[in-house]
């Protein structure tokens, strides 16, 4: 059964042919994707994982399957790039680059995850500016 996103991204702006959705992460990260045998490790030692609307090892899966609402998983925000599934998988596979490869599928369309002028002035004055630098690397194209 399809799960639900949490994203609200429209897909057709991604324009993705069929079958490009692997390639095209491939490309940007260098993993081999069909090197993941489904062991889920990678989930179990992620520390966001329960708040992910998909898991990582899922993530993985719905790439190969060609599956691109896997764009809009709210998983791909919420990654940390922690590296702890990164350094846990039994077959060398950079679940963090993965990760970033789909981020970067979706801010090379200029398509912004955090709008900035939403920032309000409260949240200016009280949160260090080194998250919003990190917020910016991360979710801004
Ligand atoms: S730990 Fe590695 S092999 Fe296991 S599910 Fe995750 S990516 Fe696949
Ligand atoms: S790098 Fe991302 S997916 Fe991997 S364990 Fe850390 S938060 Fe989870």
């Amino acid at each position: 059964m399809s799960k639900k996103l949490q994203g609200n991204l429209n897909l057709n702006t991604i324009q993705l042919k069929k079958g490009e959705l692997l390639t095209e992460v491939e490309e940007l990260c260098g993993e081999n994707l069909f090197g993941c045998y489904q062991c889920g490790t990678c989930s179990a030692g992620c520390p966001f994982v329960d708040e992910m609307d998909l898991s990582p090892d899922e993530v993985i899966r719905y790439i190969i399957l060609d599956r691109k609402e896997v764009l809009n998983s709210k998983t791909i925000w919420l990654c940390s790039s922690c590296f702890t599934c990164a350094e846990r998988c039994p077959r060398d596979i950079n679940i963090t680059k993965i990760m970033e490869a789909l981020r970067q599928i979706i801010l090379r369309k200029k398509i912004d995850r955090t709008n900035i002028k939403n920032i309000t002035k409260d949240e200016k004055e009280t949160i260090p500016q080194m998250a919003f630098v990190s917020l910016f690397r991360k979710n801004v194209g």
